[in-house]
């Protein structure tokens, strides 16, 4: 098979090499504590409840940490993407394409989510992951097939 005749495929992004981490990343200088990010006093109510609703109708489709740099796609009026660096249970450099000037829902939503994949999935939130939301993964790949449990 030649190079022309494989089709492309989407890989995780990666770090280039060469790359200053503030030429990647363009934070707003929040952090996160994961197990306390209820606590953190960047973190509005209003932004948090939103998150969660994020959660639980499944808008968080895909998020990827590789060398603890972090790439999320989060739906919402449209899709926004998300890039922050995860360093075990620590959100840093964090950046949204929304205009919210704070800590958004699409941030926070990320961090629930990848909390909650650490303690009800055994995520090694250490480690370099791509996770993508079932119900996505399944209309992509088999959209018209019954369920499969892996
Ligand atoms: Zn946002």
């Amino acid at each position: 098979m030649t190079p022309e005749e494989f089709r492309s495929w989407i890989l995780p992004p990666k770090q280039a090499e060469g790359d200053e981490e503030g030429e990647i990343l363009t934070g707003e200088g929040y952090e996160l504590s994961l197990p306390n990010l209820e606590e953190d006093e960047e973190t509005e109510r209003e932004a948090l409840d939103k998150a969660v609703e994020y959660c639980r109708s499944g808008k968080v489709a895909y998020i990827s940490v590789i060398n603890g740099v972090g790439k999320a796609f989060i739906e919402g009026s449209k899709w926004y993407e998300i890039d922050f660096r995860l360093n075990g249970d620590m959100m840093t450099g964090m950046y949204c394409e929304c205009m919210y000037p704070g800590l958004c829902k699409h941030l926070l939503a990320a961090a629930i989510t990848i909390r909650a994949l650490a303690k009800t999935a055994g995520l090694d939130t250490e480690r370099d992951f791509t996770a993508i939301d079932e119900n996505r993964f399944w209309s992509m790949v088999a959209p018209t097939a019954k369920r499969v449990t892996l």
